[in-house]
């Protein structure tokens, strides 16, 4: 998973690319990076860690108006490339599928590669072509999988997203400055406003504050991503036009409404189950509190690089609240179950342990049975509680009073979107693109 903020203006962006870029720090914790045109050169700077950490002493030397920025959770972007159009810097969001072929293929055409990741058989794909626009048509011909890039050459930004809109993109504006970024929450505080989102298959060029639409790759349905509503996306974000908040809220409700259970409170998994717990709280008209407090100063666990790594931040990051647990059943909300251990292992043993009478586990999204091959996880089917065991099993396993999935119909009412035109393969194992 990743972020890219781009902003292109009259003025220095660097303090705009800085702190935007580290609105994005959600969508990855391993590596971040930002380059910038100064008015006759490229500058690129990439670290390992996070954007506040490393680059808040380490901006000297990046002045311009015009930049790009990336967080990553696996490599080192942006990537800058030398080619026939002159240098250039780009990174993106998502999954090649065929990567392994495109490489293949692109080492019998004469092609060195430099590393095997996605980001550099994108950018050798578009260098081929003979300007930036067609570069990223004939890059969108050969790829199989989702991307949302931003590339900067020569003063100019193009952004492209791919024709299913797999991941989220979006266009913000200000007086004299215009960003495409990963999600809406990295600009409000910068004084940008909402435009619009990138269009499925859209090739956008920026030159100063001016935005223009290049070209549209057309196709017959979209596929965005259900899982940034349910989980990824920042509560603050708009993501296609759906607040996250309000999307979360709705899975909440629906969960309420399904599945109703008589408790004396309604609690979250910190911090992406709490809009799923305020809206059961809502609907079920129960009191919402807080059993576990997410400590500030811990990660994301879903985002971490390996599971032992995950499994260790999940048993840091959530603090009980024994005053709000002892005597009370309790319906906790959580936006998934993965493989149900940090359920089991730590939250009911909490809970158990602070005296709860009962817990009842709602879960947001239908039971996690597939990986995702565009770009937010890489886990493997066997890693899947859902995959080997039915919705009874799995209560027994994480050994809870209770415990409900919702449907993949009030998936879809929740976000607003027909079933055909988001994607639902981590739930269904089947796969469109
Ligand atoms: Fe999103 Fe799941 Fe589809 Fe991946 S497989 S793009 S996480 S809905």
């Amino acid at each position: 998973m990743s972020g890219i903020f781009a902003v292109s203006s009259n003025e220095n962006i660097i303090d705009d690319l800085f702190l935007g870029t580290f609105y994005l720090q959600h969508r990855g914790q391993q590596y971040c990076g930002i380059s910038t045109f100064d008015g006759s050169s490229l500058k690129i700077r990439t670290h390992r860690g996070l954007v506040r950490e490393t680059f808040s002493l380490d901006l000297a030397g990046l002045d311009g108006k015009v930049g790009i920025g990336h967080t990553s959770l696996k490599d080192r972007q942006p990537l800058k490339l030398d080619s026939k159009m002159g240098e250039f810097t780009i990174c993106f969001e998502g999954n090649i599928i065929n990567k392994d072929d495109l490489i293949s293929k692109l080492k019998k055409e004469g092609h060195s590669f430099y590393t095997d990741t996605d980001i550099e058989v994108i950018a050798k794909l578009i260098a081929q072509g003979d300007d930036f626009v067609d570069g990223i048509q004939r890059m969108a011909g050969k790829v199989r999988g989702a991307y949302a890039l931003v590339l900067l050459s020569r003063g100019k930004i193009y952004a492209a997203r791919d024709k299913h809109a797999f991941r989220p993109m979006v266009i913000g504006r200000k007086n004299g400055a215009v960003v495409v970024t990963s999600e809406s929450c990295s600009f409000v505080n910068l004084g940008f406003s909402i435009e619009r989102d990138v269009k499925p298959g859209e090739i956008l060029e920026i030159d100063g504050p001016n935005l223009e639409t290049r070209k549209i790759i057309p196709s017959s349905f979209t596929q965005y991503c259900s899982f940034e509503w349910v989980y990824t996306a920042n509560v603050a974000s708009t993501i296609d036009g759906l607040s996250v908040d309000i999307a979360r809220r709705n899975l909440g409700v629906a969960l309420a409404r399904r599945y109703p259970v008589k408790v004396d409170i309604v609690a979250a998994v910190p911090n992406s189950g709490i809009g799923h717990a305020i809206g059961y709280a809502q609907e079920s008209k129960l009191p919402f509190d807080n059993v576990f407090i997410k400590y500030d100063y811990a990660s994301r666990s879903y985002t971490q690089p390996t599971q032992a790594e995950r499994d260790r931040e999940a048993k840091v990051k959530l603090i009980p609240v024994p005053a709000k647990i002892e005597g009370r059943s309790v319906v906790i909300c959580d936006d998934s179950i993965v493989r149900g251990t940090q359920m089991k292992n730590d939250l009911v043993v909490k809970l158990r342990k602070n005296g709860v009478k009962e817990i009842h586990v709602r879960v947001a999204c239908p039971p996690l049975k597939a990986p995702c091959l565009y770009g937010v996880a890489t886990r493997s089917k066997a890693e899947l509680a859902a995959h080997q065991k039915s919705v009874e099993e799995i209560r027994q396993y994480i050994a809870t009073d209770g415990l409900a999935f919702n449907t993949l119909e009030d998936l879809g009412e929740a976000l607003g979107k027909p079933l055909n035109q988001i994607c639902v393969s981590c739930w269904t194992d089947e796969y469109k693109v």
